[in-house]
């Protein structure tokens, strides 16, 4: 098999088929000699080969048609569509031309203690603000599995005393956040770099602006408090 990796690929693809199908006949008196009962599984990933090049799918991605292929596991269709049902490497079997997934063994990354989160506030309390999580900092957001809404409870705003959480978030703003308990998902946004990144005017809309402390709208000139990150305004992550 590895001289045969040289080979164009055309050429490469024939005679791998054709030494896949010795294999299966091979494995076929092996099973009559042991009469060792072997799943169909076994002779299935004889025949199994990696669907071009070696791409990641997600739940979702559409892998083939229904015009092409019979789907096979880990798949579902819609609309002659035929979609992943897990995050894995896409598998073609040529022989009964079905098209099916691998589940990679290593699952998405999923949130750890100590993350930098960045979401949307969805609820501001007296004791704590709701934060709907869009992103982790240094992970692609697509592959990773959300865990929804997490929480800053008014003594992880700031390292001052927090009178009133109003003056320190309002919905919609966009935080960076850090977690700091993974069973309730807490977070904190007590430090320089973390607190609102983006938030607008609760008189018109418009984006507030950084000044010293402060939030100013350049439009209606109202000024706004929040817990400010260092970044604001920035896009920094
Ligand atoms: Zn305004």
């Amino acid at each position: 098999m590895k001289s045969l990796g040289e080979k164009p690929e055309v050429e490469e693809e024939v005679l791998d088929t054709a030494s896949k199908k010795v294999k299966v006949a091979e494995k076929k008196v092996e099973k009559r000699k042991t009469e060792t009962p072997k799943t169909n599984t076994e002779d299935d990933h004889v025949e199994e080969e990696q669907h071009g090049e070696k791409v990641l799918v997600m739940p979702g991605d559409i892998i083939g048609t229904t015009e092409e292929f019979e789907a096979g596991d880990n798949t579902y269709i819609v609309r002659g569509d035929i979609l992943s049902l897990a995050t894995g490497f896409v598998m073609v079997n040529k022989k009964r031309r079905t098209i099916s997934v691998k589940p990679t063994t290593s699952m998405p990354p999923t949130i750890k203690k100590g993350d930098i989160l960045i979401g949307t506030v969805v609820n501001v309390r007296d004791s704590m603000a709701l934060v709907q999580i869009e992103g982790i900092k240094g992970v692609v957001d697509r592959q990773f599995i959300k865990p929804g809404v997490a929480a800053i409870h008014v003594s992880n705003v700031k390292e001052s005393y927090v009178k009133e959480m109003s003056k320190e978030f309002a919905v919609a703003d966009v935080v960076k956040a850090k977690v700091i308990n993974i069973e309730n998902m807490r977070m904190t946004t007590s430090g320089k770099e973390l607190g609102v990144m983006v938030a607008t005017c609760a008189n018109c809309g418009s984006t507030l602006k950084k000044d010293d402390q402060v939030l100013k709208c350049a439009q209606c000139g109202r000024t706004e408090s929040r817990k400010i990150s260092s970044d604001y305004g920035t896009g920094i992550i």
